[in-house]
């Protein structure tokens, strides 16, 4: 399926690795031209390569922090326009909601919340004023499952999501941006390893594929959701998760 994005620019959040790897693997694919940023310059400049190495859009690459305002106006600055937008940054860690200061709290609300916030603020007006515009949220399966010792990513995530639920519908949503999200359930990644080292043949049962996904898997609904077959889909959280969720709805 020719997905329509052929040259458009996309700004992919925290690409070096993981899943936001995948998704711009999958957009460079399908011949969009990204900018993907990490903190790590060595590793970005690898993953670049191994984009470039793809033959697709044009790749570039900035390093920087993008939970703060010069990490995202830098990533901001080489990206001609943004027509899609995927917002991701690492998660905050696991822990004990008693041991969390106000400190914990503003750090996770950064990178997860008002990060995401900052970056649709920058560019969905001008995706509106072009007539088209794709913003995927990379959230987490515990916006719609809560993980309690994941305290931090249930709160700010959801935050996020309520906000989303609100502005995917606002007067951008007839002018051909969608904003959703897709929400993690466990994926084959660096963070997968760190979190779960230990429990890592026990919680594979706990999934009805009995595998982990993969961030190819991931990159490939990410980039259905940028491409113009999916215009008419917004405001929506999207689970990948293997059937993990036992819900109906
Ligand atoms: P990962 O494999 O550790 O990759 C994270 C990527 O983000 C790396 O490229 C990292 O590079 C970059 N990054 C982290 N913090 C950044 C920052 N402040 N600014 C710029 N780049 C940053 O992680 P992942 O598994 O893909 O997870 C991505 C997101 O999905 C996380 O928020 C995670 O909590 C969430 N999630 C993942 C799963 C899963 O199963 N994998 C499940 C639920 C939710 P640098 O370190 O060099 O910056």
């Amino acid at each position: 399926m020719d997905l329509g994005i052929t040259g458009k620019w996309a700004l992919v959040c925290a690409a070096s690795k993981g899943l936001g790897k995948g998704c711009a693997q999958a957009l460079v694919r399908e011949g969009v031209n990204v900018v993907i940023t990490a903190r790590g310059d060595e590793t970005l400049q690898a993953t670049a390569t191994e984009l470039r190495a793809l033959n697709g859009g044009e790749v570039r690459a900035v390093a920087g922090d993008i939970t703060t305002p010069e990490g995202r106006a830098a990533a901001l600055a080489v990206c001609p326009q943004v027509d899609i937008l995927v917002n991701n940054a690492g998660g905050p860690p696991p822990g004990d909601f008693r041991d969390w200061d106000r400190d914990a709290w503003i750090k996770a609300l950064d990178a997860n919340m008002l990060t995401p916030i900052a970056l649709m603020k920058a560019t969905v007006d001008a995706m509106a004023e072009r007539g088209f515009g794709r913003v995927v949220n990379i959230t987490s399966g515990a916006v719609k499952a809560p993980i309690d010792v994941l305290g931090l990513s249930n709160g700010a995530r959801s935050g996020l999501t309520g906000f989303v639920a609100g502005l995917a519908r606002s007067g951008i949503a007839a002018r051909g941006v969608t904003i959703n999200g897709v929400l993690p359930g466990v994926f084959e990644t660096d963070r997968l390893r760190t979190t779960f080292e230990t429990l890592w043949e026990r919680r594979r049962q706990t999934v009805p594929a009995r595998r982990f996904g993969t961030p190819e898997e991931f990159g490939a609904v990410c980039a259905f959701l940028c491409s113009v077959h999916a215009a008419y889909l917004t405001g929506q959280n999207i689970l990948l998760d293997g059937g993990a969720y036992p819900g109906t709805f």
